[in-house]
């Protein structure tokens, strides 16, 4: 266990440091899926009440719960939102907006990047910013990527229309500079890394035959791990960075955990609280050396040896 004050357990990434008596920081976030991601995976879906009701209570019961937990905590979050969602529920996308949390793209359709070109990538980008604008005059500068499906050709898509954040690879404890290309003088984003074990999806969702492991897990466990994860990344300097659903994370008991955590996290000397738009400008005040992503090439003929 840490104790207030204590240096980080290892060295942090050159250049890389928090401001001036911060040791490690934590975002709160949520993305507002809604029935966007189970549409584009089973568009037949649309047709099946019991489905969208269960995505629905998001926006309709877990968005309400969870401002009302933010107010009471005291904290600013992100919300990332698939343009789909807003357009379905502007009145959500409004309250959140309203309550002075930070709003984040998420995509139009919760749509998956595997096979898309980057035309199809691009376009599906501009859908989720008009959207946005329309429904909550907002212009995100931040992206979480769908399901973090991630392609090699976003990080650029995102430079040229000003994005400033990604939130969602997986390669590392602290934020960094992401590098658009190996190209020397490429743009760059900052990237704030996320993981799996840090989503409440894994635990939580059920929805027989569509999505979940089929196990649902107690909100206690869930909390026991997510509070060793925060220790364990206090310790080390890194970024806490946590991804609710609220139609998962919104349900009584769930909220109840995660605003234990929450309270805990208040409660870690030197841990800073901060939206991802926060924590991404103070990282682009470093002189870090940008971070080049290129994918792997497996020897020529190697599958068929
Ligand atoms: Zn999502």
């Amino acid at each position: 266990m840490t104790q207030p004050g204590d240096e980080p357990a290892s060295e942090l990434p050159p250049g890389f440091r928090w401001p001036d008596g911060i040791r490690a920081a934590a975002c709160f976030t949520f993305d507002l899926d809604a029935e966007s991601p189970i549409l584009w995976d089973h568009p037949e879906a649309a047709g099946y009440l019991d489905v969208m009701s269960h995505q629905a209570y998001g926006p309709r019961t877990g968005v309400p719960r969870l401002l009302r937990l933010l107010e009471r905590v005291g904290i600013r979050a992100t919300f990332f939102v698939p343009g789909f969602s807003a357009e379905r529920w502007p009145e959500a996308v409004r309250s959140i907006r309203d309550a002075g949390h930070e709003i984040g793209h998420h995509g139009y359709l919760h749509e998956g990047a595997r096979g898309a070109t980057e035309a199809q990538l691009e376009a599906r980008l501009l859908r989720g910013l008009e959207a946005l604008d329309a429904v909550a005059g907002v212009r995100p500068i931040g992206y979480r990527a769908p399901t973090w499906e991630m392609s090699y050709a976003m990080p650029g898509i995102l430079a040229r229309h000003d994005f400033r954040y990604d939130s969602g690879l997986m390669d590392a404890d602290h934020p960094y500079r992401l590098a658009t290309s190996a190209e020397p003088g490429a743009a760059t984003l900052v990237e704030l890394p996320a993981h799996w074990a840090l989503d409440d999806w894994e635990p939580y969702v059920y929805l027989p035959g569509l999505s979940g492991s089929g196990v649902i897990a107690r909100p206690t466990e869930v909390l026991e791990r997510w509070t060793l994860e925060l220790e364990a990344l206090t310790a080390e300097g890194g970024l806490f960075m946590l991804t609710n659903h609220p139609f998962v994370s919104g349900r009584a008991s769930r909220a109840l955990a995660l605003e234990t955590l929450i309270r805990r996290a208040q409660g870690t000397a030197g841990l800073w609280i901060a939206t991802c738009g926060e924590v991404a400008a103070h990282v682009e005040t470093l002189d870090l050396a940008p971070v080049v992503h290129e994918p792997p090439v497996v020897p020529a003929g190697w599958h068929e040896r």
